[in-house]
């Protein structure tokens, strides 16, 4: 599927997502955290100004737990 590097950001979808790291370790860009959150395990997009909407998580997810959004701004 084609995106817009330039347009596209990555979004974790919370429900899916196993809190596997696959996504936090293959990003280049340190743009994806977990960390505990109010008591429960939680990745998120912690740098979203560094996303340059490679896709490259959403590939790795074995959950199908991100996907590439708009980018605001
Ligand atoms: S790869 Fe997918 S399931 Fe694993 S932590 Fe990232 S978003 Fe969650
Ligand atoms: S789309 Fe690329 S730059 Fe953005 S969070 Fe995913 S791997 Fe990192």
């Amino acid at each position: 599927m084609f995106w817009n590097k330039k347009k596209c950001i990555a979004n974790v979808m919370e429900g899916r997502c196993c809190n596997c790291r696959r996504c936090v370790r293959i990003c280049r860009h340190g743009v994806l955290e977990t960390c505990e959150v109010s008591g429960r395990m939680t990745t998120f997009v912690n740098r979203p100004e560094r996303c340059t909407g490679c896709g490259k998580c959403r590939a790795v997810c074995p959950e199908k737990a991100i996907e590439l959004i708009e980018k605001y701004g």
